[in-house]
Formats: C-alpha cells, structure tokens, sequence
C-alpha cells in the first residue's frame, strides 16, 4: 500500500518547499524505500506552460511530455525519480476536468460544487499515485496556508487523511521563524499563527520544518512543540544552508526528518546509505580543478529561476569535473550594443539556452559567433541550436538574411522552420512537440564520445527545426549533424569539427542531469572549459 506524505508551506512564500519535499524523498529513497512525487499549484492555468518564465521560473518537461512546475526538476535531481503527468496539477486542471465531466452529463442531475466536487477531483489525483511500486508518494501543495486559491487543496487532504487514517498519511508543515535583529531573536509566533490556519480548517501538522537563518535553541523548539501540537522531536530545523541546495538532506538527516516519518508511517526504519551523496557534496565543496566561468546568454537573465536547470546542469558537470562552475548570465540584448570582448572577457564558455520570440535573438547569435569565431567552447540548446544554425548559413554559408520562420516569416532562407507536425495546431497550450523522444548519434561525433552511444532519449519543447532543404549546402560548408530522429528526418545535433567543442542540441538535456549523474553533453562543455581555461 502507497503511503502519503502532504507537505504545506506557512508564514511567507519562497521557503524552498520544493527543495525540503526533494530532500525528505531523497532521504526516504536512500533508505530503501520507492518514492514518487507530486504538486499540487493553486493557479488556473491548467499548467505552466502558456507562463512566462517571468512569471513562473522555468518550465521543467517530463519524460512523458507534461510542462510542469520546476520543484519537479528538484524532486528529480535529489532524488532520481521520474516525474510524469500524474506528478503536477493545478487548480485548471482540476476544474478543466470536472467541467469537461459536467458537459459530457458526468453529473447529471446534481448541482456541481467545489465540495465535494472539486476536492473529489484533487483527491483522485492524488490517488493517481498508488501504485504497486510506490511505498510512500509525497505531494507538495504549492502556495501558503492561509491563500484563498489553495483551500481546496486543503481541504482535499484533510479529507484524505481522514479517510486514509493516521499512521498512513501524514502533514509536514514548513514555515519561517524570522531573526529579528533589533531584538536579537528569533521568533515562534508566525509559525504558531501559521499552524493555527492549518488548525482552524481541521490539518495538524504531524511535524514542523522551520527555516531559519540562525540555529534555533532548544526553548524555542519546546516553545513550537508545545503551542503546535507537535511532538518534540518532530520540530525540524532547517537552516540556510552555506554553500549547496545538496546539503539540505544531510542536514534535515541529522535531525532524524526521515526517522520522524517513518516512525510516523509505522514504517521499518531501514538502513540508510548516504555515501554517494555525501561524496558528491565533497567535491562540490572542495573542487581539485579550481573555476571555469560560463557566460549563459539569455533573454529572462534578471530572473534565475527561468534557467533554473540549465545553472543546476552547469553545476553537475563542474562536480564531475570536480571544478566550481561559476556563471555569468548576460542579458542577450547588452550583446546588440558591442563590447563584446568586454563581457566576454575570461569566459571559458558560453552557452546560449532555448527561448521563444525573437526578442533577444539578435544578441544570442552575435554570442554564437563570437563563440565559433574565438574558438570558444560553446553549448546551445533547443533555440540555442537554432541560433547556432542560423549563424553558420548567414556568416559561414554566405546566406545573409537566413532566420527562423519564428522570427521572419518571409525569410529568403528559412533555415529553421515549424515542423510538418505543428503546422495545422493553433491551440497554445501542451502542443508543442514535448517530451522524450529517440535521437540516434552518428559515430565518431563530439556528440557519440559524449554519451558513449549510439541511440539516446531526451526531452523536447518547440514548434520549429532545422531545415532539412538545407541540410546538404550546410553539411558541405562543415556543419556536421551529428544527431537525427532514428528515420534520419528531423536534425537533433549539430557541431563543428574545427574548434574545441561546439555543440548544440535542439532537446533540453538540462532536464535530466542530476548532481549524482552529470550530463554528458553538459560534462563534455565543462571539460573543455577547463580546457580551455589551460
Ligand atoms: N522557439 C523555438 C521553437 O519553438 C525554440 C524553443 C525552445 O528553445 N524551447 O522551436
């Protein structure tokens, strides 16, 4: 049987729930124990993609082609675990369903209401995660006790805890308990007001993680304990951590989270084997190879949570190549103003990552350029690659006004266009091509020695490709395709021969590094950085 852990979050928003959600499995997976994940967001988009990254952070795409929450790239790179459709809904998914229902005369007669309804639904997704080969599923409600928008969520779980029974499901309540430093203290009282929220719609926390910047002492531990309704030992404290998001689950095992929830779960508490992480966190500490610094050349640079796992990828590749990765995000449109040896001063790469619209693109292939032409090591991905192709017709092919349909529709050479496939859809959200799919690598490529094989999956989001009416005058000039669709139509990979390592792919592999697993696409940039860094 499938049991369930609810994590809420209190006081203020951006505690890193996802994080804490990530670390708990990550910690119950190193126990022995097969975890799966979810979250829940309260907002009415039926999911993220039709967001801006300004809005939202990054889209983070599942195997199975969801776009998704980006906590899903946290709960699969601590703890390895593939997320899928079931492990992301919102509010507009929810209702999008029951109303479809409600048309198709899936109620007929009744009066259709947010309870039981709407709740019914919530509760049915979570139950989507039963399954034979799940011990415990972990969902996290997106958004702060005490929104109106997530009530429903709320009472959701409550009402599956009641069904489900104590000591199969439990609530983890994350909350703040601020210093405040003209009082030189810490203070309990928003978490026992956040927990007082929980409490008037019928949730009691089993155990409380409180961030904070400062330790806690043992009164203001008691002090929770008692005023929540919690057990001692079940108030958890979650200190800012120092260097790395990755020492998080050490900390949180250090207190015993996992112990508490096993003990909680009525669950055998398994031997728990953090070696391989505590390794990695070693390295990430204490790198051998010094720095590289990677500029990322992007068009939502202010905000960092829009290339959330392109920096988090970087970093896997610094670890395997025990070396710090430090980043330089420039804002692709500075790029239009010149001085380009000024912002590329130092760098030891660049890597340019995907985007939508044509803001922004002009600076992203003078970046492309600057790259081939210095013999930089250079990375592009998804737009990336397309920049990347359009560089080489215009400055190398002699096609001047070569562009994306997406940017030029009249384009004298299009040589990236919208897919055979995208060009009778309309409709905006889920129909790009999303999710993984095969990509055969042609041998003796950067590309092939990268990942040492012959046929890979990765992960796609985009409506345009490589035009194949100019594969042959491009190939000619010394663009090599090194990766296609295994029916040889659609251009996954492209590279240069004739320089230290440029390479570009037009899938996300950032989606599926890990800090255990580096990206070798991501492994082999790095690589030549230090390279180059000499
Ligand atoms: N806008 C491009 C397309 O739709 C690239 C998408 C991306 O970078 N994710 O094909």
């Amino acid at each position: 049987m499938t049991k369930h852990i609810f994590i809420t979050g209190g006081v203020v928003s951006s505690l890193g729930k996802g994080i804490t959600a990530a670390s708990v499995a990550m910690l119950l997976k190193s126990r022995g124990y097969r975890v799966a994940m979810q979250k829940l967001d309260p907002y009415l988009n039926v999911d993220p993609g039709t967001m801006s990254p300004y809005q939202h952070g990054e889209v983070y795409v599942t195997e199975d082609g969801a776009e998704t929450d980006l906590d899903l790239g946290h709960y699969e790179r601590f703890a390895g675990i593939t997320c899928s459709k079931a492990s992301n809904y919102t509010t507009g998914r929810i209702y999008s369903s029951v109303i479809h229902r409600e048309r198709e005369g899936g109620y007929l007669g009744g009066t259709v209401q947010v309870i039981p309804h709407i709740t019914n639904e919530i509760k049915a997704a979570i139950a989507s995660m039963h399954s034979d080969d799940v011990d415990i599923a972990i969902t996290e409600i997106g958004g702060t006790a005490g929104d109106i928008e997530s009530l429903p969520f709320l009472e959701a779980i409550r009402q599956f805890h009641h069904e489900f029974g104590e000591n199969n499901s439990l609530f983890m309540h994350l909350t703040l308990v601020p210093f405040i430093k003209a009082a030189g203290e810490l203070k309990t009282k928003p978490s026992q007001q956040s927990v007082g929220i929980l409490r008037g719609i019928g949730i009691v926390p089993h155990i409380l993680v409180c961030r904070c910047e400062i330790p806690m002492q043992e009164d203001h531990q008691q002090k929770l304990a008692l005023f929540c309704n919690v057990r001692r030992e079940n108030v958890i404290e979650e200190l800012d951590v120092k260097n790395s998001i990755y020492e998080v689950p050490l900390d949180l095992a250090r207190q015993g989270v996992d112990t508490c929830i096993l003990r909680l779960l009525n669950l055998p508490e398994r031997e728990s084997d953090l070696t391989k992480w505590k390794t990695m966190l070693e390295t990430v500490l204490h790198p051998k190879n010094g720095t590289v610094e990677i500029a990322v050349v992007g068009k939502y640079i202010a905000l960092r949570d829009a290339y959330k796992s392109i920096y988090e990828a970087l970093s896997h590749a610094g670890i395997a190549n025990s070396v710090k990765v430090k980043f330089r995000p420039l804002e692709a449109e500075e790029l239009d103003k010149g001085a380009l040896d000024e912002l590329f001063s130092g760098v030891n790469g660049i890597l340019v990552p995907g985007g939508f619209g044509d803001r922004g693109v002009p600076g992203k292939i003078t970046a492309v350029r600057y790259a081939r032409e210095h013999g930089i090591p250079f990375f592009g991905i998804c737009l990336g690659m397309q920049c990347a192709v359009i560089e080489f017709a215009r400055n190398v092919c002699g096609m001047e006004s070569a562009n994306s349909t997406e940017f030029d529709p009249r384009s004298e050479y299009p040589v990236i266009d919208l897919m055979e496939s995208q060009k009778t859809i309309t409709a905006k959200g889920g129909t790009m091509r999303l999710g993984a799919y095969p990509c055969v690598l042609r041998p003796g490529t950067r590309a092939a020695e990268a990942y040492r094989a012959g046929e890979i999956r990765e992960r796609h989001r985009h409506r345009y490709e490589f035009n194949t009416k100019y594969r042959n005058e491009l190939e000619k000039a010394g663009l090599v395709i090194s990766g296609t669709s295994p029916d040889g139509k659609l251009v996954e990979m492209v590279e240069l021969k004739d320089h230290p390592w440029f390479v570009a792919c037009q899938f996300h592999p950032e989606f599926k590094s890990t800090p255990l697993k580096a990206h070798p696409l991501f492994t082999g940039l790095i690589r030549a950085a230090l390279a180059y860094r000499g």
